[in-house]
């Protein structure tokens, strides 16, 4: 009998989205039992509510946004972008240069099918945003993960990075902030990266979704900006900024030395036509999204939710005994960590799986972010502090006498 399947086993790179426990919980709330969803970054059911002013637009706009638009998008989404993009200097992008999307996820995936052959080789963050390796694994390429260093602050380590490129690298995926450390990186770190995407002519994908998401007074530096001698595509969206996740409103950017990319681009404009175009009522919200910057601010100040319930969540989880936490300067996730010894845990799927059983608690763990030591979980903290209070309250009396069974 011949299988039906693709020859890449797309579960294998994409835990995060499915597997085991994904499909445990699936099968718990269709028992009935009651789950609290700390696994994914989806602001909606928590209670967060997307601006009155988009949603009155998209509604008003749904008459005149009926046929396909142009496949890259409408010129005003792509205009205000151009001016988004000049606000946070990333060089020389034009309206040609602009793609909107389904959400950032479909240009990422549009992105990696245009560039790779078999055998070509992208560099991308362990942990990762699991999304990445998956569309370069289905592109045909490899994922070749780069260390991220919870010693420091979780930035990437640029001498690793180094350490990995090969003949076939053709590119480095950088996610800033970042998905699912939190973690905001610094000029110095970025420059660094930009300097080997330099020297060894690499391509740099730079997915900032989350870079209105910034606390603590920082701000969010755009690769791009730091790499005009480079081929650079950001990304970025509405889905975290603007609480509308389920609209599916995303962009891509090309900026910086674009002289050995026609080809590349030829490829990204025939699969950015094959698909149409993106949802048009949605692309009508970019431009007015745009001009509302600070609408999310308000979350991220001091007395905003998105600000106390980190403090809240960071704060009870280093009062577990074994878990410790890096504190996030941005977005909605933390990426704790597990004494392994203590707990005598080898295998961090288990350890989800028997959380998910004994307290109906649903986390990714680090595996499902191509982490590779049994040692993390990621928790979304984006319900509110009385939930995450009690998740806390929960996990720590499971840790209390947990020890994973060999
Ligand atoms: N990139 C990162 C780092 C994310 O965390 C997410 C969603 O969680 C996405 C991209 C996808 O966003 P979108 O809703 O625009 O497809």
């Amino acid at each position: 009998m011949r299988k039906f399947e693709k020859s890449v086993k797309l579960n294998n790179v994409c835990y995060d989205i499915r597997g085991p426990v994904m499909d445990e919980a699936d099968r718990m709330i269709a028992a009935g039992e009651q789950i609290l969803k700390l696994n994914i970054g989806n602001p909606a059911p928590f209670g967060f509510e997307a601006p009155e002013e988009l949603i009155k637009t998209m509604s008003n706009n749904l008459a005149n946004t009926e046929g396909y638009s142009d496949s890259k998008g409408l010129i005003e989404a792509r205009r205000a972008i151009i001016e988004y993009d000049n606000k946070k200097n990333i060089p020389n992008v034009t309206e040609d240069d602009v793609y909107t999307g389904n959400g950032v996820s479909e240009l990422i995936t549009l992105s990696m099918q245009g560039l790779l052959d078999y055998g070509d080789e992208m560099l991308v963050p362990a942990p990762d945003y699991p999304l990445w390796t998956a569309s370069v694994t289905l592109a045909g390429g490899t994922a070749v993960h780069y260390i991220c260093d919870e010693s420091s602050g979780w930035y990437p380590d640029v001498k690793d990075i180094e350490s990995k490129i090969t003949p076939r690298t053709k590119g480095i995926v950088v996610i800033n902030p970042n998905n699912p450390t939190g973690a905001l990186y610094p000029e110095s770190v970025l420059k660094g990266i930009v300097k080997l995407a330099e020297k060894h002519d690499l391509i740099i994908y730079a997915d900032e979704i989350y870079d209105r998401l910034v606390m603590d007074g920082k701000k969010h530096v755009s690769i791009a900006s730091l790499a005009p001698d480079c081929l650079c595509i950001t990304f970025n969206g509405l889905s975290k900024s603007h609480l509308i996740a389920g609209y599916r409103v995303g962009w891509m950017s090309i900026s910086g030395n674009k002289k050995n990319a026609k080809g590349y681009i030829e490829g990204i404009k025939l699969l950015s036509s094959m698909r149409l175009c993106s949802n048009v009522p949605a692309q009508s919200l970019i431009a007015p999204a745009l001009k509302m910057l600070d609408e999310t601010d308000k979350l991220i100040q001091p007395g905003g939710r998105v600000y106390e319930q980190r403090e809240c969540i960071v704060n009870l989880l280093n009062d577990i005994p074994g878990v410790s936490v890096v504190k996030p300067e941005a977005a909605f996730y933390c990426f704790p960590k597990l004494d392994t010894k203590k707990f005598n845990i080898h295998d961090d799927e288990r350890f989800a799986l028997d959380v998910l059983r004994k307290k109906r608690i649903l986390f990714t763990h680090g595996g499902g972010f191509h982490w590779e030591e049994p040692d993390h979980f990621r928790i979304v903290y984006l319900p509110n502090k009385r939930i995450l209070e009690e998740a806390a309250y929960q996990l720590k009396d499971f840790l209390s006498d947990y020890r994973q069974i060999d």
